[in-house]
């Protein structure tokens, strides 16, 4: 198939070695799993379990609130017995809502309701079920999986591309996924295909992963809808954006969505979610998680429930052999660091990496010597150095100028710059200063709006107070003239 060029982009060292030939396999029950309320993008879920209620495998949890939003479900059966705040699975560690089961060891299942054809069934029919599964975009960004099956409603769709080119480095949670279960990834792809209306499904896999490409050409195989496509091993090849343009060469524009060009993009693990979700009714209760880094003494693929400790696939790992340097949820390109190894997995998470010294690039930055490289490096065509120079000035309206809005977050320039210029640190620290502001103002203007809506208010009500003494006023007059004339 013929592929577009993409600008920038760098070669990290792979890494992936240590578990592309691991098979996946199954983690034994935790003591406790801590299933935090959000686990995607939107409103957070709300609760619809009491503490101390003995819960199914797949019961419902915690329901959606809103169009952007995911419901969660009982990984196991067993008891509630917490649910208040726990350390997010996130760099802040703050506290997040979070409800924490104690599996009973029965592993005892509600009734699920399967659909013997998907096909016969209309797309809303399946983007219901999909949400009602909680199902969100598990390479990571988290975006509620049932709102992207529903864009045929607003936009002309044509193509549907499946995102298995796993460009970060030691992830390999998706290339065994798609080896060991290439028919029901393929399965899912049709049944999204059919719910966004669309006739053509393209499977994208990096050329580093021969057998997930092997696997998943058998599987469609003839099939009029979907068939994969080698991408070249490139970082990021995964993301979104240039992963349409390398497909079909259309450039999403600024600021836009995929399907402004028609296009929809689905993880390959989303794909078997929505296969397991339709076919069996199963919610989203687990996921692939590759377990690596130089720190780790046996790296794996673990099949993990949702709101299982890190601490405890480290454990079934080996453990560690020595304090990591970095614990990541997600590739050393664009993952997260953890604050502990008691945060538990959630629905985004495709790795647990901890990492050694030697893999984590800790030396000084020195001053800019404007090589240009990070502007060669970026895909999305932007200036680093020049939006990283505006940003260390507190200038962010000038860093916006210089496109902040646009950077994907790829960590590409921070990579290749020799200066060793934490560049991707400024423009997250930028980004959510910007946000921090635009909600500041948001909230700014309901405030003032809320204060002019009371103050007409209290004027609505004094104008009414004087209208009704001047009506009193008058009537008593009236009434003193009238009894007045009575007596004369
Ligand atoms: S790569 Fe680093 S040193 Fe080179 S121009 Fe960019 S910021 Fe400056
Ligand atoms: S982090 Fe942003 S600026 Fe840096 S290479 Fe990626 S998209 Fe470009």
């Amino acid at each position: 198939m013929k592929l577009f060029r993409i600008r920038g982009g760098v070669h990290p060292e792979e890494r992936k070695e240590a578990t592309a030939q691991r098979p996946i396999e199954a983690v034994p029950l935790p003591a406790l799993l801590r299933i935090p309320l959000q686990q995607h993008i939107g409103a957070p879920a709300e609760p619809v379990v009491r503490m101390g209620e003995r819960v199914l495998k797949g019961q419902l949890l915690a329901n959606s609130q809103g169009m952007i939003s995911a419901p969660v479900h009982a990984p196991t059966s067993g008891r509630i017995v917490r649910i208040g705040g726990y350390t997010a699975p996130h760099p802040s560690g703050l506290p997040v809502r979070t409800i924490t089961l104690e599996p009973d060891g029965k592993d005892q299942w509600i009734g699920l309701e399967g659909v013997d054809d998907p096909f016969a069934l209309e797309p809303e029919a399946i983007s219901a079920r999909v949400a009602a599964a909680g199902i969100v975009g598990m390479g990571g960004a988290t975006f509620p999986a049932a709102v992207k099956l529903n864009l045929r409603r607003r936009y002309r769709l044509r193509l549907l591309v499946i995102n298995g080119a796993e460009c970060e480095p030691y992830l390999t949670c998706d290339d065994r996924l798609m080896q060991e279960q290439a028919a029901e990834v393929v399965d899912g792809i049709r049944i999204m295909a059919h719910a966004l209306g669309v006739t053509r499904a393209l499977v994208a896999i990096e050329d580093n992963k021969p057998r997930a490409q092997e696997a998943m050409r058998m599987a469609c195989q003839g099939d009029p809808v979907v068939s994969v496509a080698g991408v070249p091993t490139r970082y990021p090849m995964g993301s979104e954006k240039h992963l349409v343009q390398a497909l079909t060469g259309l450039e999403t524009p600024a600021r836009g969505l995929t399907a402004d060009i028609g296009v929809v993009v689905h993880n390959a693990a989303t794909a078997f979610a929505v296969h397991e979700a339709i076919r069996f009714g199963k919610p989203l209760l687990e996921r692939v998680v590759t377990v690596s880094g130089g720190a780790v003494r046996t790296p794996r693929n673990l099949r993990t429930l949702l709101g299982t400790p890190v601490e405890h696939l480290l454990k079934l790992c080996g453990g560690t052999t020595a304090e990591p340097e970095r614990l990541l949820s997600g590739g050393p390109m664009m993952g997260q660091v953890l604050p502990s190894v008691r945060v538990p997995v959630v629905k985004g998470c495709n790795g647990i990496l901890a990492l050694t010294p030697d893999e984590v690039r800790s030396e000084r930055a020195m001053p800019c010597i404007r090589c240009a490289s990070c502007v060669g490096a970026c895909p999305c065509g932007l200036v680093p150095l020049e939006m990283a120079a505006y940003i260390r000035a507190g200038d962010l309206e000038g860093a916006a100028r210089f496109g902040l809005a646009d950077c994907i977050a790829c960590g590409s320039c921070s990579y290749v710059c020799p200066s060793r210029i934490p560049l991707v640190q400024y423009f997250n620290h930028a980004k959510g200063e910007v946000a921090a502001r635009e909600r500041a103002r948001v909230k700014q203007e309901e405030t003032r709006r809320l204060a002019a809506q009371k103050s007409e208010r209290l004027e609505r009500m004094a104008q009414a107070k004087r209208e009704a003494l001047a009506r009193r006023k008058a009537e008593m007059a009236a009434r003193k003239q009238a009894e007045a004339e009575a007596r004369a």
